[in-house]
C-alpha cells in the first residue's frame, strides 16, 4: 500500500486539480493507495474542500489547531500512514502528481528506503532558487551524503524510516535531513517542475533562513567547531600582538608606546566583538536545550477525518 502526504496550507484553489490529478496517477501504479492530506490552519476554505473528498478511495484528513509549518505537518501526516511506501508531495502542483509511479517503482526494484528527486527544469523566481542552491550544499556538507537537491519535497520513503522520524521527538526538524540519520539505501530520479497552479509561495526569505538555521543547529556541531578555531586563532594574534607592542616599545622608547594605545582599542573592541558573536551562537544552542527539554508536542491534531 501507498501513503501519500500531502501538507496543506491555504492551497483551496489548487486542491480539486491535485486531488484528480493524484487520484490517476495512483491508480495506475495498479497498488492500494492512501491520500492523507494534513490541513496546516488553512484560514481560507481549504480545509472544506478537503472534507469534501472524504468517501473518494483513501482520502484521509488531518486537521491540525493550527499552523505548525510544512515540516511539522508532514511528521503528523506521518504518524497516522498505514502504506509500507509513504510519499510525500506539495499541494500546489509544482510537483507532477505523475511522477508518483516512477518513484514508488524505482523505490520497490531498486529495494531503496529512501528515494529522492532532483527537479529539473526548476521554475522558481532566482530569488528562491539561490537561497535553495546553499541549501543543498550545506545539507550535502552536514549529512555527508550526496543527493542534489534537498529542497523538493516529492519523495518516498519506506515504512519503517517514516515510524523512526516520528519516534524522535526533534522539535525543529527538516524532513529529508532527518531521513537519511534512518535509511541507508538511498537513491534519487529526476522529475518534472511546474510553476506554481495558483496562489502564493509560503516561503520568503526570513522563512528560509529560519529553516537554514534550523538545519545547521539540529544536524550538526559545526558553528561551535568554526567557533572555537577562530576562538583558538584570535588568542594566537592576541599573544603575537602584544609581544609585538614590547619589543616596539623597548626599541622605540615610551612615546611610540603612546601613540600605539588607539591600536590597542581597535583590538579591545575586536575581541569584545568576537565574545558577542561566541555567546550568540551559544545561546543558540542553549536555546534548543530549551525547545527539547520542555518536551512541547511538535503538532497537535484535532481530528482525523475519514469515510
Ligand atoms: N505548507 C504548509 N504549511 C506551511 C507552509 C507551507 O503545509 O506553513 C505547504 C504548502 O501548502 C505546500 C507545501 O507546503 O503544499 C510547499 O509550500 P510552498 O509551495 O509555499 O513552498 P515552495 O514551493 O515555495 O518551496
Ligand atoms: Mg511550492
Amino acid at each position: 500500500m501507498i501513503s501519500v502526504v500531502v501538507p496543506v496550507y491555504n492551497e483551496e484553489k489548487n486542491l480539486h486539480l491535485l486531488m484528480d490529478r493524484l487520484e490517476a496517477a495512483l491508480r495506475e501504479t495498479g497498488r492500494a493507495y492512501e491520500i492523507i492530506y494534513v490541513d496546516d490552519g488553512s484560514r481560507d476554505n481549504s480545509l472544506e474542500v478537503l472534507k469534501g473528498f472524504i468517501g473518494r478511495n483513501g482520502v484521509r484528513v488531518l486537521e491540525l489547531t493550527r499552523n505548525y509549518g510544512q515540516h511539522s505537518a508532514i511528521m503528523s501526516g506521518f504518524s497516522v500512514v498505514r502504506g509500507e511506501i509513504v510519499v510525500t508531495i506539495d499541494a500546489d502542483l509544482q510537483n507532477p502528481p505523475e511522477d508518483i509511479p516512477a518513484l514508488v517503482r524505482t523505490m520497490a526494484e531498486g529495494n531503496y528506503e529512501v528515494v529522492g528527486t532532483v527537479r529539473e527544469m526548476r521554475k522558481d523566481s532566482i530569488f528562491r532558487k539561490f537561497p535553495s542552491r546553499i541549501v543543498n550544499a550545506m545539507t550535502r556538507k552536514i549529512t555527508g551524503i550526496h543527493m542534489s537537491d534537498w529542497g523538493c519535497m516529492l519523495r518516498a520513503y519506506r515504512r519503517e524510516v517514516v515510524d523512526r522520524m516520528v519516534e524522535s521527538q526533534e522539535y525543529s526538524t527538516f524532513i529529508p535531513a532527518l531521513a537519511t540519520l534512518f535509511a541507508k539505501r538511498m537513491t534519487e530520479i529526476p522529475v518534472g517542475h511546474e510553476e506554481r497552479h495558483a496562489g502564493i509561495s509560503k516561503y520568503n526569505l526570513w522563512k528560509l533562513m529560519n529553516l537554514q538555521f534550523d538545519l545547521l543547529t539540529s544536524f550538526s556541531e559545526f558553528p561551535l567547531r568554526v567557533l572555537m578555531y577562530i576562538g583558538t586563532g584570535m588568542a594566537f594574534l592576541g599573544v603575537a600582538f602584544g609581544l609585538f607592542l614590547v619589543a616596539m616599545r623597548f626599541l622605540y622608547g615610551p612615546g611610540w608606546a603612546a601613540q600605539g594605545i588607539f591600536t590597542l582599542f581597535a583590538v579591545l573592541f575586536f575581541f569584545v566583538g568576537v565574545l558577542f558573536f561566541a555567546m550568540g551562537i551559544m545561546g543558540q544552542y542553549v536555546g534548543r536545550i530549551y525547545h527539547e527539554v520542555r518536551k512541547r508536542p511538535r503538532y497537535t491534531i484535532r481530528k482525523l477525518h475519514e469515510g
